[in-house]
């Protein structure tokens, strides 16, 4: 694979860009890998990478119903944070922020990780004491961030209306080195590089049906063949319990819709991004000039990839009082992604009742974020069938156990 740099853009652009090899191959499925993994999003190409790059297993298949990226991680508003309240969440989502800041050096391609900085709102008193815990738990799990008081709010984001009816801003959490990635070049570099170390990414496949001998797993079905394999990684957010349905176990996980919508380009106006959790909405400036708006998740269990009306208005309506100049604004485009929301909003990292089977789901709302430390501890899972530090406390047990993991302040809404 050729490396790109300044020196390569020259040359191909004295020679009118026909030397540019292609990004991945596209091969036809071999009939047997080491392992394979299900659902070529953020988290199941990284989970190949480090199997190859931390684990020495490249002999890989990263099998994919439609195009790679095309589910959740390409969907999403690519807000990155790790202000969470939780130790074994801090670890493993500051694991993957610290990720993030060499990616695209270590990936050789520009993800345009951008740490522009994040606040998290406190518009309520409860929010106060929420968020100022959380800052004293961020500063004894080593993680930078910071509680800011409103004048400090105001100075970050000019355009912010401090003084709201209903809701003022009473301050909020800082996270310094927070900020977005593009989404789509988080997949493609990690697919680039998998492709690089010799695996094969398999798009346009669904699996179809998982084989089992003795409770072990011994094939997967698929529109492309029998495919057998002795390592299996489902990596599939939103279908985790359709997939599990065919290996003849159940998860914890409920399926909903998830939206987002953006606004017709504008000048700079906020170069932070900022959450506002109470009013339930969310809003980054991206590079074009785009106000990126996250609001909740449906109400309701569904397999529904689009966007609907009423949520427009409501997370309009929301950010309207701290926002009052995005009643100005049109909105262009919405759509909506089926995010894997688990009861203490904890993702899964885990082996299965099935020998050679491990699940890597319930990212829920927020595992853009998560996407390098997860597929990090997810590939020492799979390779050596017990999981690292990272992953010890995600597993399935902890639902049977009530060890839960409450994150519902820091995941409750949608980013
Ligand atoms: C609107 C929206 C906004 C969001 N905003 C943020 C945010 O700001 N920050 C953040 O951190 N997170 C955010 N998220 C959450 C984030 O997008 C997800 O947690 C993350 O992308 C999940 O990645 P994944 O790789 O697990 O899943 P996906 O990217 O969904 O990949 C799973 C893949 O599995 C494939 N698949 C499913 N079934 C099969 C099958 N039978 N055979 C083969 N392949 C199959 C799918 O086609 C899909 O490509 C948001 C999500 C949405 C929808």
């Amino acid at each position: 694979m050729k490396r790109y740099s300044a020196f390569a853009i020259a040359r191909e652009g004295l020679r009118y860009h026909s030397g540019w090899e292609r990004a991945w191959a596209s091969p036809a499925p071999k009939k047997r890998y080491d392992a394979i993994v299900v659902g070529a999003g953020g988290h199941g190409l990284a989970t190949a990478y480090y199997l190859g790059k931390n684990h020495g297993i490249t002999n890989v298949a990263v099998i994919e119903k439609g195009w790679l990226g095309g589910g959740n991680t390409g969907r999403n508003t690519t807000i990155i944070r790790s202000n969470y309240l939780q130790d074994p969440s801090a670890a493993i989502y500051e694991k993957a922020r610290s990720l993030y800041e060499t990616m695209s050096q270590d990936l050789n391609m520009n993800v345009m990780f951008s740490p522009r900085g994040l606040i998290m709102l406190a518009q309520t008193h409860h929010e106060v004491r929420g968020y100022q815990r959380t800052a004293q738990a961020n500063a004894l799990q080593g993680v930078a961030t910071e509680w800011i008081g409103p004048e400090k709010v105001k100075e970050l984001v000019p355009i912010i209306r401090l003084d709201g009816p209903r809701y003022p801003v009473l301050g909020g959490l800082w996270q310094r080195r927070g900020g977005t990635a593009r989404h789509d070049a988080v997949a493609w570099a990690y697919a680039r590089a998998c492709s690089g170390m010799g695996m094969d990414i398999i798009q346009n496949c669904a699996v179809t049906g998982i084989e089992t001998e003795a409770g072990q797993v011994s094939a997967v079905n698929t529109t492309k063949g029998r495919i057998e394999t002795a390592k299996l990684a489902l990596v599939v957010a939103g279908h985790s319990s359709e997939l599990a349905q065919m290996a003849g176990f159940r998860l914890p996980i409920e399926s909903v819709a998830l939206q987002a919508l953006v606004s017709e380009p504008i000048k700079p106006a906020m170069d932070v991004v900022v959450m506002a959790n109470t009013v339930h909405g969310y809003m980054s400036q991206s590079d074009k000039g785009e106000m990126v708006i996250g609001g909740g998740t449906d109400g309701f269990n569904n397999y529904t990839q689009r966007g609907s009306f009423h949520h427009i208005e409501e997370t309009v309506r929301a950010l309207v009082e701290t926002f009052p100049m995005l009643s100005r604004l049109k909105m262009m485009r919405q759509w909506g992604g089926i995010v894997d929301m688990t009861g203490d909003r904890s993702p899964i990292l885990s082996k299965t009742p099935v020998g050679g089977i491990y699940v890597n789901a319930g990212w829920g709302t927020g595992g853009f974020k998560s996407i390098p430390g997860s597929g990090w501890a997810m590939a020492e899972l799979v390779a050596k069938d017990a999981p690292g530090p990272l992953a010890a406390a995600f597993g399935l047990g902890r639902f049977r156990e009530g060890r839960f993991i409450d994150e519902s302040v820091a995941a409750g809404v949608a980013h």
